[in-house]
């Protein structure tokens, strides 16, 4: 290992960036040439060559009240010096409850109470885990069978990465969760290409869940678990009417339905949970990324009322009613920024601006792009977008780097690229003016490396 002074930063020497170890990342590529970021306010990231940078990503899909914001930020520095830490195991500190209360009162009716762990993945496991222990103190421990959908993505853990369905998350770990099934994806460019918002084609696609159901038999499936719109894969919105025929066969067949809603949650498709937006209530939600707008590390899960009420009944007089829970379940910094960036999201009207843009920004991605040779497709929903460009031949993903890069040095823009897709899904602090400033920046990127 290289060693550095104290305080030394290591910027300008790139071996000395060896140490890191960087997640879904090319490390070789990153190392050789960094995209090093050393500050942010609201919209915009600031590098060492002070330069700033317009963040459409909201950093990865979760800094939904833009950066360093003052509520946000005092809140933790006050938090960090009154209450640093406290147990909430068998033990609780006022601000994690006030937390929950609130998160509770923004979901759906019936979704009333809230179990908190660190990330999305920890959220997706520990939902699956309650929709097993669920059936189990119910008399149903046949129903052990979960059912996720292909392209899907929920986080990186075992669970999420067995009813995840991206290929490359999948196929270095062996056997993964054993009685797993996955619904068809809902993607089909014949049918949809250039569509704004939700396709009209596909709903029959959640028709599939009968044939696993009849397959397996309903007794043995525990839950199904979907992104609303499915995100990192390359931004699939739900075709109309998908989500409501899910729940129509979920509902008859006893199985739970899991929304992982990590990216989907807090304004990101204009309402507080996308549930809300396609009026389909699932038992649980997955929540995370947006809860703190990404300041302090925080997930978790909205359970009906319906679930944690089987578990507080099924155990005895004080005894444990879950086997499960995380150190930093309700961690007091987090919980201390989770709801400061909730009220700047009430106090600003930052769901309903997302709502009001997301007109324009559907609009002005088409305008700026659909034109161009290498072009696609483009999805839009809620002010998220994906762009799906031609790889360049024998080099899958070659092209989409050097978009990134090309965006990051030349149009000082942050993209994310995932495969050849680009996605761009900004703070909900966006003007109409950032929205076309990013969707011009994109075209002249699309355009250098084409
Ligand atoms: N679920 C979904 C739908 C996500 O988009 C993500 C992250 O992008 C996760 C789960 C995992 O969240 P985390 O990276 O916080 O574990």
């Amino acid at each position: 290992a290289t060693h550095l002074a104290a305080g030394t930063t290591p910027l300008s020497a790139p071996n000395d960036l060896d140490a890191f170890w960087m997640p879904y990342s090319a490390n070789r590529a990153f190392k050789a040439e960094p995209r090093m970021i050393t500050g942010a306010k609201d919209n915009h990231y600031f590098t060492p060559d002070g330069r700033s940078i317009l963040d459409g990503t909201a950093g990865l899909w979760c800094c939904n009240a833009g950066h360093c914001r003052t509520p946000v930020v005092e809140a933790i520095q006050t938090q960090a010096a009154s209450l640093d830490f406290a147990p909430t195991f068998q033990f609780g500190h006022p601000i994690a409850f006030e937390v929950a209360s609130r998160i509770a009162s923004e979901a759906p009716e019936g979704l009333d109470h809230v179990f908190f762990a660190n990330s999305g993945s920890e959220g997706v496991d520990t939902a699956l885990k309650i929709a097993l222990a669920y059936h189990k103190v119910k008399g149903q421990g046949g129903r052990t069978r979960l059912i996720g959908r292909e392209r899907g993505y929920h986080g990186s853990g075992f669970g999420g990465i067995s009813v995840g369905g991206i290929v490359n998350n999948r196929r270095f770990y062996g056997g993964l969760l054993g009685g797993v099934d996955h619904l068809p994806h809902t993607y089909n460019r014949a049918e949809q290409a250039f569509t704004k918002g939700e396709p009209e084609w596909g709903a029959h696609l959640a028709d599939d869940l009968e044939n696993i159901v009849a397959l397996h038999g309903a007794d043995t499936v525990a839950a199904v678990i979907v992104e609303p719109m499915a995100g990192s894969t390359g931004v699939l919105p739900p075709p109309k009417g998908y989500l409501k025929r899910l729940r129509e066969i979920t509902s008859k067949h006893g199985i739970l339905l899991i929304f992982d809603e990590v990216i989907s949650a807090f304004g990101r498709l204009g309402t507080a949970f996308a549930a809300q937006r396609y009026g389909v209530t699932p038992d649980m939600i997955v929540f995370a990324k947006g809860i703190t707008s990404g300041t302090v590390p925080m997930g978790g899960v909205i359970a009906s009322a319906d679930i944690y009420n089987g578990f507080m009944d099924s155990a005895g007089e004080g005894m444990i009613e879950l086997f499960h829970g995380y150190t930093y379940s309700g961690h007091p910094l987090a919980c201390a920024a989770a709801l400061a960036t909730l009220n700047v999201y009430r106090d600003e009207g930052l769901y309903e601006n997302a709502a009001k843009l997301e007109g324009m920004f559907a609009d002005a991605a088409h305008s700026y792009l659909a034109d161009l040779d290498i072009v696609e497709d483009i999805r839009t929903c809620g002010i998220v977008t994906g762009v799906d460009i031609t790889p360049l031949e024998g080099k899958p993903t070659a092209r989409a780097f050097a978009a990134m890069q090309d965006a990051f040095y030349n149009q000082d823009m942050m993209i994310r690229v995932t495969g050849d897709t680009i996605a761009l899904s900004p703070p909900l602090t966006f003007a109409e003016s950032d929205v076309d400033q990013m969707f011009a920046g994109l075209k002249r990127t699309l355009q250098a490396v084409s």
